[in-house]
């Protein structure tokens, strides 16, 4: 092998920022994180890894990108929500005979105590919310897709966000801006504090935002847990190591 390989990290979850840290300084990889740009305020990229921002076109522009950059490998570690850059990544990848990844923390899976009701995509969660007697809801899924819920006017809608929705967006909706991880005395707190008889939450899986299905066990508070897209076909790793493991196996960079 002559010269380092060229990786590129598609961001946007913990374990993308994970990657940067594994790989940031390795002499045998060229790295460049790529973000789509939606978050106001993200952490900054170690020095030394190049960073470029903004969608690439759909397929045709991401193969554009990866032969004028020439990429050996992709490493996809978006959020498990984000529907089209996976697939974008996998068939631009298969087109060109680029090595992918696709790095997806398990999902969180219902115990002993849990109350889900379990919805295909938010348009049925928010369905389901308007349907139900509740009157007080908190919405955990981001700012992007509260839309549906303008429906929901039944109900007291709380919606926490990191950043604010856009001007009418949910209008007459608490906004609260908060950014996880949150402790387990948090969510009780607010769940309690404001008599929330709902939650609505995407599968999103991980530690850091799970104090939520605790708290909501514990209150004996329902959630409707949206489920995740429909798999790629792409190779997937659970974790940033494995997806780093992978890149010294399948993606042809580091010792072997
Ligand atoms: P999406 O449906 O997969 O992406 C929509 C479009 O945004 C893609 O087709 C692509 O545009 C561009 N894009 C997405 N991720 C990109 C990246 N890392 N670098 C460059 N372009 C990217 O995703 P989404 O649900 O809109 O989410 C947008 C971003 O926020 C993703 O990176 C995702 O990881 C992150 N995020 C999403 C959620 C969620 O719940 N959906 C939660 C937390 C973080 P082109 O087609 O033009 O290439």
């Amino acid at each position: 092998m002559t010269g380092p390989r060229r990786v590129l990290l598609l961001a946007g979850s913990t374990e993308a920022t994970q990657v940067v840290g594994a790989l940031a300084g390795r002499a045998d990889v060229e790295l460049t994180v790529s973000f789509a740009g939606r978050t106001a305020n993200r952490a900054r990229t170690p020095h030394g890894v190049a960073e470029r921002v903004g969608g690439f076109g759909g397929i045709d522009g991401l193969c554009r990108y990866l032969e004028r950059e020439s990429i050996d490998a992709v490493i996809d570690a978006t959020h498990p929500f984000a529907q089209q850059m996976p697939r974008h990544a996998r068939a631009a990848c298969q087109a060109l005979g680029v090595a992918v990844v696709h790095v997806e923390r398990p999902a969180w899976v219902e115990q002993a105590g849990d109350r889900w009701i379990i919805a295909a995509d938010i348009a049925e969660a928010a369905r389901w919310v308007q349907r139900s007697a509740a009157r007080r809801v908190l919405l955990t899924i981001g700012r992007q897709e509260l839309a549906p819920f303008a429906a929901c006017d039944g109900a007291r809608l709380i919606a926490r966000c990191i950043d604010p929705p856009g001007p009418g967006v949910l209008d007459g909706a608490e906004i609260l801006l908060a950014r996880g991880p949150f402790t387990l005395a948090e969510e009780m707190a607010l769940l309690s504090d404001r008599g929330v008889e709902v939650v609505v939450s995407k599968n999103s899986g991980g530690a850091a935002t799970y104090a939520k299905v605790e708290a909501a066990r514990s209150l004996q508070i329902p959630i409707v847990m949206v489920a995740r897209p429909p798999a790629t076909g792409a190779t997937v790793v659970a974790s940033a190591t494995a997806a780093v493991e992978w890149l010294g196996r399948d993606g042809t960079v580091g010792p072997t």
